[in-house]
């Protein structure tokens, strides 16, 4: 879908300078970037001073909206006492001390330490580093494998990409690298068999887990990583009994189970972390994104005790743990992920989301009668209506046709911001949104969702 307008002098001028992440380039040379200019709550207006309902909290991750005083005081506090210093050879600082002692009274399984990194890829990379450090501690140099999903999705870097399971994240990239495995996507709805239950679905996924397991050598395998509910892959949320039906199963073949919570974590499933609100019980996890509201980059790796004392005895062999990045605990970043947390505390975020999601459902519940609507799910506030060319059979677009990302443009002329995920439209709005605001992004959806029926029509896409 082209747009036949010229390009403004801004977007010109991006379309000049910038390599854009996660963008169809051709296509981007054409229609332009939409710049937005400024942000306040859950609205963010272009550089023309268009308004926009923000549906994603970006990329998932400013759940207090824009413009929030008390996070810009916290930073601007910060930046006046020490605006950087680090935790390398034995440094320390206030800051990452404080949001270090938080995470560990939240977080959902006992943890011993944190470590923090700049970004959600670097602490997944960092779980893969660890998880051979650990084993290289434990003396089994065999043990490196890590095993993740098919349409999971863990970051870019080099090995962050290779956990992720996305065909972008691996074609044109010599990806993935070796020793990382992908296990089946737990969606029932687009990988369920023809007549197969949800529960026989589960036990078919358990058992292609434990072959897989068997027949690479447990020996081999140090590390399951999963995202509670998945995100960048469409919003996939598990069968109930998922986590409860493999866990045991890697548990068994002492393989560490890693949750990957940098969407999840934070509320926005309805509890403080997705693995509660899936029935997952991680070994270790990665943080980022809602862990700062975006108002800063910032990650960080939790770790527990028994995994922590290994390390100290592997260092106390070989010497330095030579791990970690400049901006790693950052303490402008570590401030504010110190005061996100207390607000998301003092304003009971969790309940906030859990109070919004009954009409976060009804409003997807409303479009799921529409003929261009295959299924509609949600975990708290994040949440995904897919698209099909036969609601019947369930049978796809053909992705040339691109009709996701036609719906989010068209979303765009009507004044709201949600990303198209293939065919999927995720929606991840501030935790903060009201519920009027959530309405009104809703409405503005059904708008688009008609202009896409309109469109499919028209041009036969079918
Ligand atoms: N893990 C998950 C689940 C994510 O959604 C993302 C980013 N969307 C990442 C990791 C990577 O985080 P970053 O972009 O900060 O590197």
């Amino acid at each position: 879908m082209a747009n036949s307008r010229p390009l403004t002098n801004v977007q010109q001028r991006d379309v000049n300078a910038i390599l854009h992440p996660y963008t169809p380039l051709h296509k981007l040379q054409e229609n332009g970037p939409l710049v937005m200019g400024h942000g306040k709550g859950v609205y963010l207006y272009d550089t023309q001073g268009k308004e926009y309902i923000e549906g994603m909290s970006g990329l998932w991750c400013a759940g207090l909206g824009f413009g929030d005083e008390e996070m810009i005081e916290a930073a601007t506090e910060q930046m006046r006492t020490l605006p950087y210093y680090h935790l390398f050879g034995g440094k320390g600082m206030e800051p990452a001390i404080e949001l270090a002692e938080k995470l560990k009274e939240i977080a959902p399984v006992p943890i011993s330490k944190v470590f923090y990194t700049s970004s959600g890829s670097e602490a997944n990379d960092t779980q893969v580093k660890l998880a051979w450090y650990y084993n290289n501690a434990l003396g089994r140099p065999k043990k490196k494998k890590i095993i993740s999903r098919v349409k999971a999705y863990h970051g870019v870097t080099i090995m962050a990409a290779s956990l992720t399971g996305l065909p972008y994240n691996h074609m044109g990239w010599d990806l993935p690298v070796e020793g990382i495995l992908h296990t089946d996507c737990p969606h029932y709805y687009r990988f369920g068999q023809e007549g197969e239950s949800e529960a026989e679905f589960v036990a078919r996924l358990a058992t292609s887990l434990r072959d897989m397991i068997e027949r690479e050598g447990p020996e081999t395998i140090a590390a399951f990583i999963a995202e509670p509910v998945m995100g960048a892959g469409g919003v996939l949320v598990p069968p109930a009994s998922y986590f409860s039906a493999i866990e045991p199963i890697l548990r068994e073949h002492d393989i560490m189970i890693i949750a990957d919570e940098v969407i999840n974590g934070f509320g926005r499933t309805g509890n403080w972390w997705g693995s509660q609100s899936v029935g997952m019980t991680p070994t270790t996890i990665s943080a980022a994104k809602q862990l700062t509201a975006a108002y800063s980059p910032l990650g960080a790796v939790l770790v527990p005790e028994d995994i922590y004392q290994a390390y100290v005895d592997h260092s106390a062999q070989i010497g330095t743990f030579g791990h970690g990045f400049t901006y790693g605990g950052h303490p402008v970043g570590c401030a504010l992920g110190v005061k996100a947390i207390e607000i998301y505390q003092r304003r009971n975020i969790v309940d906030y989301v859990r109070g919004l999601t009954p009409l976060f459902e009804a409003r997807l519940a409303k479009v799921k009668d529409h003929p261009l609507v295959g299924e509609v799910r949600n975990c708290g506030l994040m949440g995904a209506v897919e698209l099909v060319a036969d609601k019947a059979t369930k049978r796809p677009f053909n992705p040339a046709h691109a009709v996701g990302p036609a719906l989010a443009r068209f979303l765009e002329g009507h004044g709201a911001v949600l990303r198209a995920v293939g065919d999927s439209i995720a929606f991840c709005p501030p935790m903060i949104i009201t519920e009027d605001e959530l309405n009104e992004l809703f409405n503005r959806f059904e708008l688009a969702l008609a202009d896409t029926e309109a469109y499919v029509s028209t041009g036969s896409l079918r």
